[in-house]
């Protein structure tokens, strides 16, 4: 089974609720924790453990300077901009390449070859028994998340429960981790920025297909705008997790709740249970 934790916008505790999530489970299953947002990770600073680096590599073109012709072909082909044919060079932007390969395919003269070039890389590491966790790091300055995202997601491939922490926002990478998942969790608080928020995060869910709940965090008890959006769109609210600087205090320490403090274990283990009701495939 395939979790997706999501938000519209950052800062709603999206990956707090992905971590209290992946602890609580792995007390009684196996669990892979995929940390997706792979311009900001963040899982391993809840589960700090030695890790094993994996490098991640996208496809460039290179130029065979003594085939080309400099006729022009995959200078018009690509439209993102990331090889500019001179008279007597072939100028090659590696960084605004989404290597589609379709350069090496127009070139009369065979002159592209595709070599790879590191992007990234993805972090494993097993900071408690029953817990595998991969980070996704996308190298600064890099466009190609999708790229990493889908490394990372690969080398969870075959756990039975995986869970993944996706980027902030609906862009291309929150769908490249909703790829796939059975279910989405999107977190949100109840403000008026939260909802707008929440309502975009809710249609990209529904545009991909998978069914969704909602998990209000940080909540001051004046949840029914919240509330009617997601009765209006039959979104269960999953649970709810009161404004409380108890709460506040253990995540500012950079602690887990279903550890630290009393009766959160069972709350998150609660809303699991709820996950799998509305995911409707077995776990
Ligand atoms: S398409 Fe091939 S031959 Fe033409 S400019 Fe590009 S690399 Fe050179
Ligand atoms: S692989 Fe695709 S994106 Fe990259 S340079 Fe070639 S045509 Fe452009």
């Amino acid at each position: 089974m395939k979790i997706t934790i999501a938000s519209g916008k950052g800062g709603t505790g999206k990956s707090t609720v992905a971590a209290n999530l992946a602890c609580t489970l792995a007390l009684s299953r196996e669990v892979a924790l995929v940390d997706c947002d792979v311009e900001e990770p963040n899982l391993h600073l809840f589960f700090p453990a030695a890790a094993v680096d994996v490098p991640v590599t996208t496809p460039v073109p290179e130029i065979d300077l003594a085939r080309c012709t400099f006729c022009g072909e995959c200078g018009k082909f690509c439209r993102f901009g990331a090889l500019s044919v001179l008279k007597d060079r072939v100028l090659v932007f590696p960084e605004l390449c989404h290597s589609c390969g379709g350069c090496s395919l127009v070139c009369p003269q065979g002159a592209i070859e595709e070599v790879p070039r590191t992007v990234g890389r993805v972090a494993c590491s097993c900071p408690l028994p029953s817990l595998t966790l991969i980070s996704g790091v996308l190298n600064e300055g890099e466009v190609q998340a999708p790229a990493v995202i889908r490394a990372a997601k690969l080398l969870a491939e075959g756990h039975p429960l995986t869970l993944y922490d996706a980027s902030p926002g609906i862009a291309c990478p929150v769908i490249e981790t909703l790829e796939g998942s059975d279910v989405c969790v999107l977190v949100t608080e109840s403000t008026p920025f939260g909802l707008h928020d929440l309502r975009l995060a809710a249609e990209v869910a529904e545009g991909v297909g998978i069914p969704a709940g909602v998990v209000i965090n940080r909540s001051d008890g004046q949840d029914e705008a919240t509330l009617d959006f997601c009765r209006e769109r039959g979104l269960p609210i999953l649970m709810t997790i009161p404004f409380s600087r108890e709460i506040a205090a253990v995540q500012n320490r950079g602690g887990l709740i279903c550890r630290d403090l009393p009766g959160w274990e069972g709350r998150f283990a609660g809303l699991f249970d709820a996950i799998v009701k509305i995911a409707g495939v077995s776990p």
